[in-house]
């Protein structure tokens, strides 16, 4: 079932992609496995699908504790794709590859000061609020580039990308704004950056805008 879902997913992609003229092998999937055990983990490892996303420190702990002692040399990237506490970085810098979700230069300090004590670069993308919902994490849009000059200042830390999160919508199409938003202003800072945006109901759309990382959850895992 996570077969076929995969499969599917990979399909969609390919169609984005060929609008565009890109080319798939430039869309690294994350599967979003935040509510499923880790048999679904392993289903999607074991389908090619090696970088996982987990929006919980806790949960995301007991998972990769679990994986590590029962299948050593599961070769699995770790993504943070949820708001991150200051108070459990330390437990963040022991799971994860890449946080996508740094939206302050206070949890950049923090992250850096801890990543200097374990001797750590830790790879790290800035989460931007490119829609006007009062709900959402991310930096202030105009904000940004100057708060992301002084966390690359940070020794510790090496920023690869942006990563936003559009509003829920009835269409893909609503999504379009903000993702091309988020593209304006990473072309506006550094156009080495990736770009974290797209998920199940709008990844085509965010591929489209010229995502290279999309966050996947319920089309992988859901039946
Ligand atoms: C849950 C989640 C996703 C995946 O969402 P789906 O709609 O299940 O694909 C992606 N990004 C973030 C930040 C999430 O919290």
């Amino acid at each position: 079932m996570v077969k076929d879902n995969i499969v599917k997913v990979r399909e969609r992609i390919v169609a984005a992609c060929s609008k565009v003229n890109r080319d798939p092998s430039d869309i690294k999937i994350v599967a979003v496995s935040k509510g499923r055990g880790v048999e679904d983990i392993k289903e999607a490892v074991s389908f090619g699908l090696t970088d996982i996303g987990e929006n919980r420190i806790q949960e995301a702990l007991e998972k990769y504790n679990e994986l590590r002692a029962e299948s050593r040399g599961l070769a699995i990237r770790w993504h943070m794709i949820g708001h991150l506490q200051t108070n459990k970085v330390k437990d963040a810098l022991g799971i994860f590859d890449l946080i996508h979700s740094v939206d302050s230069l206070a949890l950049a300090q923090e992250i850096n000061k801890r990543a200097a004590q374990i001797n750590k670069i830790q790879d790290i993308l800035i989460e931007i609020k490119t829609s006007p919902e009062a709900t959402k994490f991310g930096l202030d849009s105009n904000k940004a580039p100057e708060i992301i000059q002084d966390i690359s200042r940070l020794q510790n830390i090496n920023i690869k990308g942006l990563m936003t999160i559009a509003p829920l919508a009835n269409h893909q199409e609503e999504a379009r704004p903000y993702f091309k938003k988020l593209r304006q202003i990473r072309d506006s800072i550094n156009l080495s950056y990736s770009l974290s945006m797209g998920m199940t109901d709008d990844f085509e759309v965010a591929i489209e805008e010229g995502a290279e990382i999309i966050r996947i959850g319920r089309g992988i895992f859901e039946s």
